[in-house]
Formats: structure tokens, C-alpha cells, sequence
């Protein structure tokens, strides 16, 4: 790619900011209260702001763009290094935030994690190579394949991981020459917008906007003329939205869309040594993870063996406010799904499953604590099974010949991860190409890398985040033959 000069000299780091400045910067006090949903109590309150106010957004981001664009890639580089370095100091208030807005606890694969996650993002994104290069040179061509900025990019995100989603789509979009316009869910807005202004005391202005609001906001940012590109992670019926919405400008889409991922454990594996891992592939962030494992199949040989070994494991793990530095699992972050996982569980032990981990909620108790449960002797056409439950709730399927287990994990329409537990790796590899999902991890679920594409199959959506796929994502290829 040719890197015109630096257009504008670069802005120092910030100093670290407090929790209580960082509330105040993003709280507006006639804005709708959020709530903890550890507590009820009110974190603080969001502005949402309406369809004119995102059209507003995008034309300023609009009028950002060409000069972002000039920079060279060298100047934007720094400058992701530099609102890296921002988050880093800023890590602490920034977790604190998001424990309190979103539920999850400070410590586990959890709020602190995300926040690092943030800043690693943001670094490996600025170390990937630049796409692109000369396809032909020979006697009679020489062609070199450029990648574009494509203009505006809009992100819309989900409320399970709100800052290290929209870090993961803004950070190659940005690195790409666009300027980005973020609309983050209703659910975890001031997370997001905490973010943003911490990324804005580096950025110059207009780069980088985010704007809270509900669906018509969303809806808004998806049909925009001025948006020429999508990032959306969320449910797949929003997807669906998206795409009808999106059809007229030919928006170009990244879905990142629900799950439903398949672990299998081969008749091989050793419960003892897979137990945790089987555990955090399924209960990181409390289960509301897009490619956490959510249906377990366990050949018979080991079935018994290996629900001791994951009973052991999930009992050690509390649960509680996320603020008390001993908690590694939280809430769920809104009623609506709380409802969800105690119908899909009321259901399982109705048709006869049994529940061999997790009490009864306590009715009277605040906040949306749902105890961790484990489901055994669960048919596979279970609803638990058969739909994404996103919750601390794992059905456990035994099944008797591998042929049948790969079935059974092939046969929903959606296909994000799935993984593959084994003794023997090579055994568990051919087993992990038959699997329709995007990535199949061995001896652990869910793990996501800045250099590796991520991405889902059938109806998790279509597009890779992440190392160069991720940056060619958000750019458009122009081809100079001559
Ligand atoms: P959701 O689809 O309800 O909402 C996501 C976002 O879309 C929100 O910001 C919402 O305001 C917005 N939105 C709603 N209607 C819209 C419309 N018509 N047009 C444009 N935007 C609209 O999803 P959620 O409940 O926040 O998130 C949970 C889901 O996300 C789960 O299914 C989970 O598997 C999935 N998810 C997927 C990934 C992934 O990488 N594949 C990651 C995280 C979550």
C-alpha cells in the first residue's frame, strides 16, 4: 500500500483515570438507569440517542475519513499502540465498569481478562502485516493487488463481551484507513462508551464515535447509505435483520452470529485431565459465550467418569458479585436470559434429565444468579440441547459409536466451534475435519487468538475477524494491472 506522510502530530498517553471519572464521563444524568445485575442497584445512567443522531454520526465520521485514510500506516500503527498503552492504564476502573455493568467478576476469564484482552487485540492488530502485494510481474503483466479503506465501518455488538467484541471490530477497521461508528447493546452500553472515550483521549476527533441506543439505532446504522461496511456480532435472528436491512446499499457484512458448539470426548480420553478444561469451555463468563461449549457428547465408556470429574470441578467454582475478588462466576447479565436458561433446564429435568450439579435459585435473592447446573441422561433432541442455551447450564449426551456423535453434532444449523477431547491428537483430529464449525479446538473449547481467523459456518454467519483475514475484511482489493 503507498503511506502518504503524517497529517497530524500524535497526542500523549492520558493520565489513568478513576472509576468515578470514567462513570462520570459516560453517565448522563436524565439518561435511562442501568443496572447491576449482581445487586438491582443503579450503575449509572445512558443518553440513547436516536436515528438522527447516528446520521450525524456517521457524517462526521464521514468527513474524518480521508484524512485517517492519509495518514501512513506507520502513523496508525502508533497510534493503536498508543490507545493500547491508554487501556492498560486505564485497566482497573475500565474492569471495574464492566464487572458492575455487565455481571461478570473481576477475576477468572472474566473482567480483567477482557480488559487485557482489549489492549492484546489492539498490539497484534497493529503487528499483523499489511494484505496485498504484486500477483503477477512477468514479462507481459504486472499486477498488484491493493487493499482499500472501505470509508465508514459500523460495528453493532452484543452485551456478553461488549469491549473486547467492538475492540475486535474496531481495531483492524481503523488500522485499514476507516473511521468506525459504534452502537453497543442497550444491555452493556456504558462499558462500551467507557471504552471509546478512553480510545478518544488518543485518537484524533471523529475517528472513532460510538452512539447508544436500542434496535432502531442498530437498524439505522445497517441501512445507512454513508456506511459502506458492517461488523455485527450477536444473535442470528439479528443477522437475518441485518442482512434484509443492509440489501439496498449492498453493504459489505462480517456476521458474527450465534452458536451452538459440540464438544466431543473420545472413548480415550482421560476425565482427570480434561475436567477443567471441559469446564471453562463451558462456563467462561457464566456461559454466555458465543463459541463456549454448549452441548457435551461423552462416549459411554467414560460417561460416568467424566460427569465425577466435571461434578469436582464445577462445585469448586463460586459464584457471586463480581466485586468480591474471590468469584470467578457471575449473574447472567439480563432477566430475559436468565428466563431463557432456567425454561430450557425447567424443561430438561421435566423430560426426565437428571441434574446432577446446581441448587434451585433463590426467588427472593437480588440480582440474576442462576446456580451452575449440570445435566445428565439428556436425550440429544432435548431442548436444552438442541437450543443455545447461553447460560451456566451444560447438557451432557452420552453417546455409543463416534459415527453417531458426529451426527448428532453436525445435525443444528448453526456451526461456530466445536472441539474434540482425546489421548491420542491425531485420532482427534480426524474426527474434528468431519465437523461442520468454523474452528474445532483439541483438548479445549473457546479459545481465541489475534492471529488466527475466527469465524463461523451455515447460520453462526459468514466473514473471518482476526489476523490478516481480519484486516482484509474491512477493506475493499483493487487491483492496478499495468
Ligand atoms: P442481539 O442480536 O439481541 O443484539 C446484538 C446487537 O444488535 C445489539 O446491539 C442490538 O441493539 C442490535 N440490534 C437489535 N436489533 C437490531 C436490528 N434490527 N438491526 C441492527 N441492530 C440490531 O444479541 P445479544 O443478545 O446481544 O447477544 C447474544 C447473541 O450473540 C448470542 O446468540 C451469541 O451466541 C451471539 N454472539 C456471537 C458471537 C460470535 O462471535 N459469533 C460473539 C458474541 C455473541
Amino acid at each position: 500500500m503507498t503511506t502518504p506522510a503524517v497529517t497530524e502530530p500524535v497526542t500523549t498517553t492520558p493520565e489513568a483515570p478513576t472509576h468515578e471519572s470514567l462513570l462520570a464521563a459516560v453517565t448522563d444524568p436524565d439518561g435511562r438507569e442501568v443496572l447491576d445485575p449482581a445487586t438491582g442497584e443503579v450503575v449509572g445512567r445512558v443518553a440513547d440517542r436516536s436515528a438522527e443522531d447516528l446520521d450525524a454520526a456517521v457524517a462526521s465520521a464521514r468527513a474524518a475519513q480521508p484524512a485517517w485514510a492519509a495518514r501512513s500506516d506507520a502513523d496508525r500503527v502508533d497510534l493503536l499502540l498508543r490507545v493500547a498503552e491508554a487501556i492498560e492504564t486505564a485497566a482497573e476502573p475500565l474492569a471495574e465498569l464492566l464487572s458492575r455493568e455487565q455481571g461478570k467478576p473481576l477475576n477468572g476469564p472474566n473482567a480483567r481478562f477482557e480488559v487485557g484482552a482489549c489492549a492484546a487485540w489492539l498490539r497484534a492488530t497493529a503487528a499483523t502485516e499489511l494484505p496485498g502485494g504484486t500477483v503477477v510481474d512477468d514479462a507481459d503483466t504486472h499486477a498488484v493487488l491493493h487493499y482499500r479503506p472501505v470509508g465508514v465501518v459500523g460495528a453493532i455488538g452484543p452485551w456478553n463481551w461488549p469491549m473486547m467484541i467492538t475492540v475486535w471490530q474496531i481495531a483492524p477497521a481503523l488500522r485499514m484507513g476507516n473511521t468506525v461508528v459504534v452502537k453497543p447493546s442497550e444491555y452493556t452500553p456504558l462499558s462500551v462508551l467507557a471504552l471509546v472515550h478512553v480510545l478518544n483521549s488518543v485518537l484524533p476527533a471523529d475517528v472513532l464515535t460510538a452512539v447508544a441506543g436500542g434496535r432502531e439505532v442498530g437498524a439505522r446504522l445497517s441501512s445507512h447509505p454513508d456506511v459502506a461496511k458492517l461488523m455485527f456480532t450477536g444473535s442470528t435472528a439479528t443477522g437475518q435483520a441485518i442482512i434484509k436491512s443492509s440489501a439496498d446499499t449492498v453493504k459489505r457484512l462480517t456476521l458474527e452470529l450465534g452458536g451452538n458448539d459440540a464438544g466431543i470426548v473420545l472413548p480415550d480420553a482421560d476425565p482427570e485431565a480434561i475436567a477443567e478444561g471441559l469446564f471453562w469451555g463451558a462456563f467462561i463468563n457464566t456461559g454466555q459465550t458465543c463459541a463456549a461449549l454448549k452441548r457435551l457428547y461423552v462416549h459411554t465408556d467414560v460417561y460416568d467418569e467424566v460427569c465425577t470429574a466435571l461434578t469436582d470441578v464445577a462445585r469448586a467454582m463460586p459464584m457471586g458479585r463480581g466485586l468480591d475478588e474471590d468469584n470467578v462466576l457471575g449473574p447472567l447479565q439480563n432477566r430475559a436470559q436468565y428466563d431463557i436458561v432456567a425454561r430450557l433446564v425447567d424443561a430438561a429435568r421435566d423430560a426426565g434429565a437428571k441434574v446432577i450439579v446446581g441448587g434451585d435459585p433463590d426467588p427472593d435473592a437480588p440480582g440474576h444468579f442462576y446456580p451452575t447446573k449440570l445435566v445428565a441422561d439428556i436425550d440429544d433432541d432435548n431442548p436444552l440441547v438442541a437450543e443455545e442455551q447461553f447460560g451456566p447450564a451444560l447438557p451432557i449426551v452420552r453417546y455409543h459409536d463416534v459415527d453417531q456423535a458426529v451426527a448428532m453434532a453436525n445435525r443444528l444449523d448453526v456451526g461456530l466451534g466445536a472441539s474434540v477431547w482425546s489421548s491420542d491428537k491425531e485420532a482427534a483430529r480426524a474426527v474434528a475435519a468431519r465437523l461442520e464449525a468454523g474452528t474445532v479446538w483439541i483438548n479445549s473449547h473457546g479459545g481465541v487468538h489475534p492471529m488466527i481467523p475466527f469465524g463461523g459456518v451455515k447460520k453462526s454467519g459468514y466473514g473471518l475477524e482476526f489476523g490478516v483475514e481480519g484486516l482484509k475484511a474491512v477493506a475493499v482489493p483493487q487491483v492496478i494491472n499495468g
